[in-house]
């Protein structure tokens, strides 16, 4: 047994439960009249934290701070900022353990993800702790010799962070890293299924010397207090991920409050297989891409669009591959597949299922909700294949689980105009040996990111990432993010 085994054995005796309350100027005391439980999804019966639930008032005492903060952190040089998070980055590293731990406890992913998932937000703090040193501007002459002038970013100011619970802990390091990174105070806003990953965040900035008063965490209901993070008039900018008609009722409300907005959403991302591709390369990137994080990926392939000659042997490799996984609670590493996230999300899956078979659908399979034995507590459902045609509303519409579903093309054309054909535009890939094809792909397929023989899923801190269509509005994330978390300003200057 290693050591990590043992770190998971001593976890899986259920703990006291983490107490979290809101994070503004200064850790606040959990009220219980007014506070909620995490629950394992994984075992319901295990309460993993008690969390605070913040109202709008405390919305505006964490924009209050924030916006006395933000000017003289937004003064502080690029290097000391870069100092804060390049200390947090190796505390976070060195916590990496007992972190992918509470992520698992909290939203159910299994524990090699979370460790995957430490290490990468250890990655992305030490990628923004460098970003606002390599920031540079351009030059321009003026009418006379002794004019010139020159661009220069400056921060927004105070920016609030919405985010989902999927990535619980990397989606706020990146959000909040980058903010911060470019001299900017943050409020931000964690999914209420998971609090814990975002605390364990502040606590790595705040023991990394970030002053307090420049980062706000508020757990709570994102339908209570988002309205007022949104529409304040100190609020500079929102950056949002999560699903999009949520997104698209933030822009409309941050529109009218003229707030700059960054949303990234929701994504029916699609691996295309030609007949002429690597299989084996191609197999083993679907079932990663589309049943890893229980398909809970806004990058996930929950589409593969196959040459119809080999579909019928994609499908069956596929089947065999589905077979052989195993689905359990996610603190046991000998688990492939952990819970939903929570019973809601089980059960919008299955209902999608009901749906799209009444509609025509096969599932050739899984598609049953799991609850034998130990898995009786928990969000548990079968890793799901179907089978379709393109012209339905399955097409179209973004599981989150662990479904993916296969289509059939014709030839190329068909299977690029099928790529295209949905709302979304997050991720495609497409797997095949014909340069031609992998190119026009490349060229023609209408999303923020494209793959060639690889999976849709994956993210680089120094590769802007960002979709199109439904799926983002704004610009990109990562290393795209100086763009929203700066403003340009254009010096115009005489000096004699
Ligand atoms: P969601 O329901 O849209 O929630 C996302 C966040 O928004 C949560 O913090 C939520 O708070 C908050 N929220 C809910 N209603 C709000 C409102 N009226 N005003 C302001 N904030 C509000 O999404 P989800 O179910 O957590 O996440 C799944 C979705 O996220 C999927 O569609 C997935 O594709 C997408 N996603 C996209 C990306 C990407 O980079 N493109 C990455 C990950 C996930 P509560 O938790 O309190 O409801
Ligand atoms: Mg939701």
């Amino acid at each position: 047994m290693t050591t990590q085994d043992q770190t998971i054995e001593a976890a899986g005796a259920p703990a006291t439960p983490r107490r979290i309350g809101a994070h503004v100027g200064g850790w606040q005391v959990v009220d219980d009249a007014a506070a909620r439980d995490v629950l394992n999804p994984a075992d319901t019966r295990e309460r993993v934290a008690v969390v605070t639930r913040s109202g709008p008032e405390v919305v505006d005492q964490a924009l209050e701070v924030a916006r006395d903060a933000a000017p003289s952190w937004g003064r502080t040089s690029a290097l000391q900022r870069g100092a804060i998070l390049a200390r947090a980055a190796e505390i976070m590293a060195s916590r990496a353990e007992e972190v992918a731990i509470a992520m698992t406890r909290e939203m159910g992913k299994i524990i090699a993800e979370s460790r995957v998932e430490a290490q990468r937000s250890a990655e992305f703090l030490r990628f923004f702790a460098q970003a606002p040193k390599l920031q540079a501007g351009a030059t321009f002459p003026l009418g006379a010799p002794d004019e010139q002038a020159f661009t220069l970013r400056a921060p927004l100011g105070v920016v609030g962070l919405i985010t989902p619970w999927n990535f619980p802990l990397s989606i706020p390091v990146w959000k909040t890293a980058a903010a911060l990174a470019f001299g900017n105070a943050v409020v931000l806003k964690p999914a209420e299924l998971s609090p814990w990953s975002a605390a364990l965040m502040v606590e790595c900035l705040l023991e990394a010397g970030l002053p307090p008063e420049v980062l706000s965490m508020l757990p709570g209901s994102g339908s209570e207090i988002g309205p007022a993070l949104v529409d304040s008039p100190v609020t500079a900018g929102i950056s949002f991920t999560g699903s999009t008609p949520v997104g698209r009722e933030i822009v409309r409300r941050g529109a009218h409050a003229g707030t700059r907005m960054q949303c990234e959403m929701g994504g029916r991302n699609a691996i295309v297989v030609m007949a002429d591709a690597d299989l084996d390369a191609a197999i083993s990137a679907i079932v990663n891409a589309g049943f890893g994080t229980t398909g809970q990926r806004c990058t996930s392939s929950s589409r593969v669009i196959v040459e119809r000659s080999i579909a019928d042997e994609v499908t069956e490799r596929l089947v065999q591959a589905a077979s052989a996984l195993s689905v359990g609670p996610g603190l046991d590493p000998a688990n492939d597949i952990g819970p939903l996230a929570s019973a809601k999300q089980l059960d919008d899956v299955l209902d999608a299922l009901d749906r799209a078979t009444s509609a025509g659908t096969e599932i050739v399979w899984g598609g049953s909700r799991l609850s034998e034995g130990r898995l009786a507590h928990g969000h548990f459902m079968e890793p799901t294949l179907t089978r379709d045609r393109v012209d339905n509303w399955f097409a179209g519409h973004e599981p989150f689980g662990p479904v993916i579903s296969i289509f059939e093309a014709d030839d190329f054309e068909d299977a690029l105009a099928m790529n295209n054909s949905v709302e979304y535009g997050l991720a495609s890939s497409i797997f095949t040996r014909d340069l031609a094809h992998a190119m026009r792909f490349v060229h023609e397929s209408d999303t923020g990111m494209v793959h060639v023989n690889r999976p849709t899923v994956g993210a680089e801190p120094h590769i802007p990432f960002g979709g199109a269509k439904a799926s983002s509005i704004g610009p990109p994330e990562m290393g795209g993010a100086h763009e929203f978390y700066t403003k340009s300003r254009s010096a115009h200057v005489r000096w004699a």
